[in-house]
């Protein structure tokens, strides 16, 4: 996701910059009060209300035509008057996830181009042996160069017509391939929760198709696609030409092919596994689809980790969102206080945990759950 690795972290500036009123509104009302002089309050709301950046002074919200788009994907939304759910939550396991996490991370810097990123997707690979796998290669003319970009997609078929797809990018950041960096979480906690994704519904096909011979196996609900998705971060700095290669091409594939018209929700992990997991309300996403979330979590009593704050975030969900598919990024941020972990080589095992794998991991289950219900 975006951020300045040279000059600092963008991320940094999107924090303190730009709550929003729903924020503004939290802070001064829940956090503060009463304990709070009146002083300080008064600086509190200046200082948030002054500077409305996300990254280099931009205005914090999504751009015209991801507003447009967010709008579009949000008139399409379904009716919101579910019976209530009675079946138990959907479960990670969350040791086998933080497991997985560990072992990516152990690969070391899994930039693309790298001897490490290679040996990265033959584990992913590995772990998909009888599934129904699906590659989007490319090579990417970058400012550092040309490099191989590689999306894996991982299909469990539906018996229900349309597609709930789950990303997560497998990459770590180019620019800090000489520092040490692993990228624990931003990286490898996306890819260890779409391996256990994968786990999931693979034993859900076959718990729902005792003794079927017949090809393909089909789960009770929508096709779910998994996505590892390559080259997330930038190569040099963040841009809009500079970052989500995989989904930039994947987003405009599918729209050719006809895949994206099918697509009925798409979700996207990122950095979901920190200790003290705090899921943002992206102001980029579909706000039905966003609610949907919540109320999965609140199924799980996980709501206290969702929503918080609020702001506008750019990750591989924005090149789907501006081809109108109802998305959510789903991320924790700021990682660590003041987001210092973030692009550094301090993030690392240390500062994560496997409940915030299952808290997010259960809530997102349950969200597709609630939607094959639809
Ligand atoms: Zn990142």
């Amino acid at each position: 996701m975006q951020a300045n690795v040279n000059a600092g972290s963008d991320r940094r500036n999107a924090f303190f910059c730009v709550p929003l009123r729903p924020l503004r509104l939290k802070v001064s009302g829940f956090l503060c009060a009463p304990q709070c002089p009146p002083w300080f309050m008064v600086l509190l709301v200046l200082s948030i209300t002054a500077t409305g950046c996300t990254k280099s002074g931009q205005v914090a919200t999504p751009s015209s035509a991801a507003a447009a788009a967010v709008e579009k994907s949000e008139a399409a939304a379904p009716a919101q008057n579910l019976p209530p759910d009675s079946s138990p939550l959907p479960q990670i396991d969350a040791k086998r996830a933080f497991e997985y996490t560990r072992e990516v991370t152990a690969f070391g810097p899994r930039y693309i181009g790298s001897e490490n990123h290679k040996k990265l997707e033959n584990y992913i690979l590995n772990h998909l042996k009888g599934d129904q796998v699906e590659d989007d290669a490319f090579t990417a003319d970058t400012v550092e160069g040309k490099f191989p970009v590689r999306n894996i997609i991982a299909k469990f078929p539906g018996k229900k017509d349309g597609i709930i797809a789950i990303l997560g990018h497998y990459d770590t950041n180019y620019p800090l391939r000489n520092t040490g960096y692993v990228g624990a979480n931003d990286g490898g906690s996306s890819t260890a929760i779409l391996l256990e994704f994968a786990n999931y519904f693979r034993g859900q096909i076959n718990r729902e198709n005792p003794g079927s011979s017949s090809t393909p196996k089909l789960r009770d609900g929508y096709s779910v696609w998994l996505v590892w998705t390559d080259a997330e971060e930038a190569v040099r700095q963040w841009s809009d030409t500079d970052s989500v290669y995989g989904t930039r091409h994947l987003a405009e594939k599918w729209e050719k092919d006809g895949t994206l018209k099918k697509i009925k929700a798409l979700f996207v992990m990122d950095m979901i596994a920190a200790e003290d997991v705090n899921i943002i309300r992206d102001t980029n996403s579909t706000p039905w689809l966003l609610d949907l979330i919540n109320s999965a979590a609140e199924r799980g009593g996980y709501q206290s980790h969702f929503y918080a704050l609020q702001f506008g975030e750019e990750d591989d969900h924005i090149p789907f969102v501006r081809r109108g598919v109802p998305s959510a990024d789903v991320i924790s941020v700021p990682y660590g206080y003041n987001d210092v972990f973030h692009h550094t080589p301090q993030d690392t095992m240390d500062k994560l945990s496997p409940k915030s794998l299952e808290i997010v991991g259960n809530t997102i289950l349950e969200t597709v759950h609630l939607l094959d219900q639809r």
